[in-house]
């Protein structure tokens, strides 16, 4: 019966993608009254992410008695996140110089357009931590509602005994908050719906055919990433990458259709503990942060948009440049909020760190929503084998199997 209620779910939230775009492409702009079905997901999603960043974050680490088990997590956790963003971000550069996607589109920003300001080193280390209590309850706070649990989770740790009984009940309240996703996500298939009924009626085949090549380069080179790099890391953590595939469906579905990292996090942070065994303090951990630090998707958005808008106003990127352009699409996929279209914003540091005119993001603009779709996919699920690789490191082989457990 459980077994069942797994796929159905799964198999509803499919069926509710694809007749959304089904009724996207056969209504066209009408069909975008659907759209506050998905909106009303997101609401949902959103009301429950801080609380449940914060609360799964902090009972993570307040569990780690070890601290040099938690050193290893933490630092463990973002020198793989980097380096999987560097090498995303390196591997999208060859295509997006060969292939030449930005060639001959020859379109100019609107009159009047304003660029957003790119965010200086200063701010965004400065960002790590909040003006007042109160920012961390944002979902736009995410980063620094990070840092906050992973210091509460620290001093509760350092208490020991004194310390437990917080530590017992964060844990019971990281039960009570996965439950709590499991109720929402029954209204998940008919929130993708409306979504998907929106997005493919308002961008549907006319702009499929203007910007066909930006397209067709992004999600040929972004999922080829996204196959084989997370094959390796998963295969790394010696479990079966079919696993990992099959597991992560529906979080997939839910990362594409609402283009949040932060929304599917809860979904990911389930099927990471019931589906694949990560412990809990792994997935706790990992999965939280990754939502917010750690974006593939995005860092290879990063380097072809800005090669694009180079092309598009016919500069040359100096090869000198090459490695700038890498390293600081990385850092802008780490600076990137887990909302729909962060990564536009965050484009502004790419580009001017590129030299070129901020002026082009305006082009990326239109067709954002279907880059954002794929990027947010990969974002979301590139956390979850970075989870089984730690998993590998903190619990040796053949983690899967020891069951529940704490540090
Ligand atoms: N929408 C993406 C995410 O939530 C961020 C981005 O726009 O790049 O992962």
């Amino acid at each position: 019966m459980v077994q069942w209620k797994k796929y159905a779910l799964i198999l509803a939230i499919a069926t509710g993608f694809i007749i959304g775009v089904a009724v996207g492409f056969g209504f066209g702009k009408s069909a975008g009254v659907l759209k506050p079905l998905g909106d009303f997901f997101i609401r949902l999603m959103r009301m429950i992410v801080t609380p449940l960043v914060i609360i799964t974050i902090s009972a993570a680490v307040a569990q780690i008695a070890d601290l040099r088990k938690l050193g290893k997590l933490v630092i463990g956790t973002f020198v793989i996140f980097i380096s999987l963003s560097i090498i995303a971000a390196a591997w999208m550069l060859g295509p997006a110089l060969y292939f030449k996607p930005g060639a001959g589109v020859g379109l100019t920003p609107p009159p009047g357009y304003k660029p957003p300001t790119p965010p200086t080193v200063a701010d965004i280390l400065l960002n790590l931590v909040p003006t007042d209590f109160g920012n961390i309850l944002n979902v736009s706070g995410l980063l620094q509602a990070i840092v906050f649990s992973i210091l509460f989770g620290l001093a509760v740790s350092l208490l020991g005994d004194k310390g437990r009984p917080i530590s017992e009940a964060l844990l019971r309240l990281s039960d009570v908050m996965i439950k709590l996703t499991t109720i929402i996500m029954w209204y998940a298939p008919i929130g993708v719906f409306g979504y998907a009924a929106w997005v493919i009626g308002t961008y549907g085949v006319g702009i499929l055919v203007a910007y066909g090549r930006l397209l067709a380069v992004d999600y040929a080179f972004s999922l080829i990433f996204f196959f084989v790099a997370y094959t390796i890391v998963v295969w790394l953590s010696g479990l079966n990458p079919l696993k990992y595939w099959y597991a992560i469906i529906e979080p997939a579905i839910i990362a594409f259709s609402t283009r949040s990292s932060a929304v599917a996090l809860p979904v990911n942070l389930k099927i990471a503990k019931e589906k694949l065994n990560v412990p809990d303090y792994v997935a706790q951990l990992v999965l939280p942060t990754g939502a917010t630090c750690h974006m593939d998707g995005t860092a290879m958005y990063q380097v072809l948009s800005t090669v694009f808008i180079a092309q598009v106003f016919g500069l040359p990127i100096s090869p000198a440049l090459y490695g700038t352009i890498i390293v600081v699409a990385a850092l802008a996929a780490v600076a990137t909020a887990a909302v729909p279209s962060g990564g536009l914003l965050m484009l502004a540091m790419t580009v001017g760190a590129a030299g070129m005119p901020l002026e082009g993001i305006a082009l990326i603009t239109p067709i954002d929503p279907l880059l954002d779709m794929l990027r947010t996919m990969i974002n979301a699920e590139g956390d979850v084998a970075v989870s089984t690789l730690m998993a590998r490191i903190l619990e040796g082989p053949k983690w899967w199997e020891k069951g529940k457990q704490s540090a």
